[in-house]
């Protein structure tokens, strides 16, 4: 766009022009609801796949919502590039239950964008969704209030395999820094683990956003002690803040150290210097540039290899660390939501994974409690 901003969008295969449906979607998604670069390229990707689907099976794309289930098998065993799918006993998936819900989830919210410009007919709406009540929802997403409530629950979704995102423990920190062999991959480990940064808002982040300094006032910055803002910027490479409120998160003496060394790290490099970005490529081409949110699952994928570390640790991990050393170590949960930029305290809850040893120290003080009795 001529602002700069950019988006993506979907090409029709035979003009190379935008497919003005899915075009005028996207733009809505990226322009009007204000969502990232990243999510437009997701829901393109959806769309297309979409759109091919219904190409390669005569559909028009406007009612072909009735027919989901046949686009999940599809998803499942079609590369999607044109080829005839021919699946029978003992075929491998082209994509997972994960990758489909993702692709069903792009494809739903263009087809209820679409009936609200009257392109599509509303009943498509009924196709994509159920009402359900709230019966089977936990009891904290539930309305407040007596009596049932009612939302939209997609009708297609392939069933994912439960894999909860564990807690990185110290050990495994400690494992992960032993074999970093740059101080930015030190800082970066340490950047996730003691500040509980989002992958995304650890290559996000600019020059300016860094207060380690004890009193950060010359800097126009009233917060006392070392800190770091996450500001949500739409960034070059890709990455942004996903909180809509900017945040500043108070850093310890082990991450103020391991900046100053990889500032040394960072000077060395000419072509970084010239750059506002804090994580840039220091080892490889393009020297400077800012790290694309990728590099740094290769760069744990690396680590954890090194480390012996047989499962991986994957850096959001970290970030499930940081939240439940912090509960560990008595912070409470809105302190702790502060801490992430959660606007919402219950989001925080999924990252505690509290220490097995505080478990039993309450169940302890309870047990040491003596017996109550009257008079
Ligand atoms: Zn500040």
């Amino acid at each position: 766009m001529p602002s700069g901003q950019r988006y993506w969008t979907v090409l029709d295969e035979d003009r190379l022009a935008p497919v003005p449906a899915a075009d005028e979607f996207l733009r809505h998604v990226r322009f009007g609801r204000d969502q990232a670069e990243s999510t437009t390229r997701t829901y393109a990707g959806a769309v297309a796949l979409y759109l091919t689907w219904c190409g390669c099976t005569g559909r028009d794309w406007t009612t072909a919502a009735g027919r989901l289930g046949s686009f999940m098998f599809w998803l499942r065993y079609s590369p999607g590039d044109g080829t005839p799918v021919v699946a029978g006993p003992g075929s491998e998936p082209v994509r997972g239950p994960r990758r489909i819900n993702t692709v069903l989830a792009g494809v739903r919210e263009f087809l209820a964008h679409a009936t609200t410009l009257g392109t599509v007919p509303a009943f498509v709406l009924s196709q994509l969704y159920e009402v359900a009540d709230d019966r089977d929802l936990p009891m904290q997403a539930r309305g407040e209030g007596s009596g049932l409530r009612y939302y939209a629950k997609a009708r297609h979704r392939a069933a994912e395999p439960d894999e909860p995102v564990g807690r990185a423990s110290d050990e495994d920190v400690l494992a992960l820094l032993r074999v970093c062999r740059s101080a930015r991959d030190r800082f970066i480990v340490l950047l996730l683990a003691r500040a509980g940064l989002r992958r995304s808002e650890a290559v996000g982040l600019r020059r300016e956003d860094i207060h380690f300094v004890l009193d950060a006032s010359v800097l126009g910055c009233r917060i006392p002690g070392s800190h770091l803002h996450v500001v949500r910027r739409d960034n070059d490479n890709g990455a942004w803040a996903k909180s809509k409120r900017s945040r500043a998160v108070p850093v310890d003496f082990l991450l103020v150290q391991a900046y100053d060394q990889y500032v040394v790290e960072r000077d060395a490099c000419r072509e970084a210097r010239k750059s506002d970005f804090v994580l840039v490529n220091l080892f490889r081409a393009p020297l400077g540039a800012p790290m694309p949110p990728g590099a740094l699952n290769d760069l744990f994928s690396r680590l954890s290899r090194r480390a012996g570390l047989a499962d991986g640790v994957h850096p959001h991990a970290l970030r499930h660390g940081f939240a439940s050393n912090a509960a560990d170590a008595g912070a409470v949960l809105d302190e702790i939501a502060d801490l992430l930029g959660h606007a919402n305290a219950s989001s925080s809850e999924v990252y505690l994974h509290p220490d097995p040893q505080r478990l039993r120290s309450a169940v302890e003080r309870v047990g040491a409690l003596a017996p109550r009795r009257n008079g």
